[in-house]
């Protein structure tokens, strides 16, 4: 056993330890230095040590560190909840803060149901998401996730959730089919499984607006989320969209949905709103939610007891800032196809890469044993696995996660780097992925 009290995620593994953090990079204590190309799990956007961030928390924490929702609010709450409404989707009115993304995704199921309830529609009970998802790790996300390893050993004490088909282009899309066709039998599948449920007991439909860290950077086909709003408006169900990973500027707008053209009725973040400086989420929500619980109730019956919490609040409003001031979604746009560009200069001519997908600077290869008929590498070779420990070895952050259990989908590589990254950075980062890629498949 390693020497740890702490209850690490690998019990028989300590991981170095972390000792400082600066820009693109995490020093341990033995003085190592990783090149952080994933901004942890997607989290870090202005990178480590942001002075601004900083001098913001260090102000809060002398006026105020924490003060509990059941008695007051704070300036500093209000003021980046107007903020993120004056620059949400369309109708969006109040925001509700919480400590991270998978309670962010549970104060976004709960306020769904609270909201039929108020509506007068109490047999709306049943959550429609989709396979190859991650939603979070509490027993409400977990269950409106598709992620089959993950929900293995708890599926028996999960709500009942229906999952239908990701937007899987690589994998999923037929033979011949337009990206529109396609689109439009997936939301045709949605529609299909809201009618076998019972077109008055869906409470919401739920999904990643961009797929993170289950599907490696899936990113939805032309009219795909358009055509899954029409269903959702047709059978009057709401639409819950988890932009935890992929929001808050990580695919060069502030938030991916722009992209689609459409609005949810909830839009969920975390990580990049705060930017790893604190835990911190939110839900944004549309007026009509909020009328129908301020017109019933009059409260949304949940709570946690570090509800908008003031320092982590204004960490979040800090990064937002720094995000507008220092013009920092074009940059993702433009520094974003710069490092698609080195990715495929890297990448297209290793036949383990069988796809290389994302936008703005979210970013995936997917690792196949044979490119031409897409096979994964079998699964129990753990691939991921080794990339992740020889990245590590070269003193190189990513995010590698396994394919599923059954063998469909194969291994993938996650890059999120920070908004703040300079080209030599990438470049070193692409540089070495490539390195760790090369050893790992060598070594299965
Ligand atoms: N939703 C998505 C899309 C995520 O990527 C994650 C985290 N990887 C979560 C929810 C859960 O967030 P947290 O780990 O902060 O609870």
């Amino acid at each position: 056993m390693p020497n740890t009290q702490v209850i690490h995620r690998h019990l028989h593994h300590l991981p170095p330890t972390a000792v400082a953090g600066q820009g693109m990079w995490i020093t341990d204590s033995e003085g190592r230095r990783y090149l952080d190309a994933s901004g942890g799990a997607a989290v870090s956007c202005l990178g480590h040590g942001h002075p601004d961030v900083i001098a913001a928390m260090h102000a809060q924490i002398d006026k105020l560190a924490y003060a509990h929702t059941g008695f007051f609010t704070t300036d500093v709450a209000e003021e980046l909840a107007a903020r993120l409404v004056a620059t949400a989707p369309a109708g969006t009115s109040h925001v509700y803060f919480v400590s991270g993304g998978s309670e962010a995704v549970e104060a976004a199921l709960k306020m769904a149901r609270q909201y039929f309830l108020e509506k007068g529609e109490p047999q709306r009970t049943h959550f429609i998401a989709r396979r190859q998802s991650y939603h979070g790790n509490t027993l409400g996300a977990l269950a409106v996730g598709g992620n089959a390893w993950r929900r293995e050993p708890f599926a028996p004490i999960l709500i009942d959730a229906t999952h239908v088909s990701p937007c899987y282009p690589y994998r999923e899309q037929r033979e011949g089919e337009t990206p529109q066709q396609y689109g439009q039998r997936l939301a045709n599948e949605l529609e299909a499984a809201i009618e076998r449920v019972g077109r008055d007991k869906v409470i919401a439909f739920v999904a990643e607006t961009v797929g993170g860290a289950t599907a490696g950077v899936i990113t939805p086909v032309p009219g795909y989320f358009k055509a899954v709003r029409e269903v959702c408006d047709r059978h009057g169900v709401l639409l819950i969209l988890d932009e935890v990973m992929c929001g808050m500027g990580r695919t060069g707008t502030l938030h991916a949905c722009e992209q689609e053209g459409i609005a949810p009725d909830l839009l969920v973040v975390a990580k990049g709103l705060g930017g790893g400086y604190q835990p911190i989420g939110a839900v944004l929500a549309q007026q009509r939610i909020v009328d129908a619980m301020t017109r019933g109730s009059g409260f949304f019956q949940h709570g946690h007891t570090y509800l908008g919490h003031p320092v982590a609040c204004a960490a979040a409003l800090a990064v937002q800032k720094v995000i507008e001031r220092d013009g920092l979604l074009a940059r993702v746009r433009e520094l974003g196809a710069k490092f698609e560009a080195m990715l495929h200069e890297a990448f297209d001519s290793r036949v383990h890469v069988g796809d290389i997908r994302g936008r703005g600077l979210f970013w995936a290869v997917e690792l196949v044993e044979d490119r031409a008929s897409k096979r994964p590498f079998d699964p129990a070779r753990k691939l991921h696995a080794k990339v992740k420990s020889r990245a590590m070895a070269e003193g190189l952050m990513v995010y590698p996660m396994g394919g599923t259990v059954d063998g469909r989908y194969g291994d993938h590589v996650l890059l999120a780097p920070p908004f703040v990254a300079g080209e030599t950075e990438l470049r070193l980062a692409v540089e070495r992925l490539q390195g760790a890629i090369d050893a790992a498949v060598a070594q299965t």
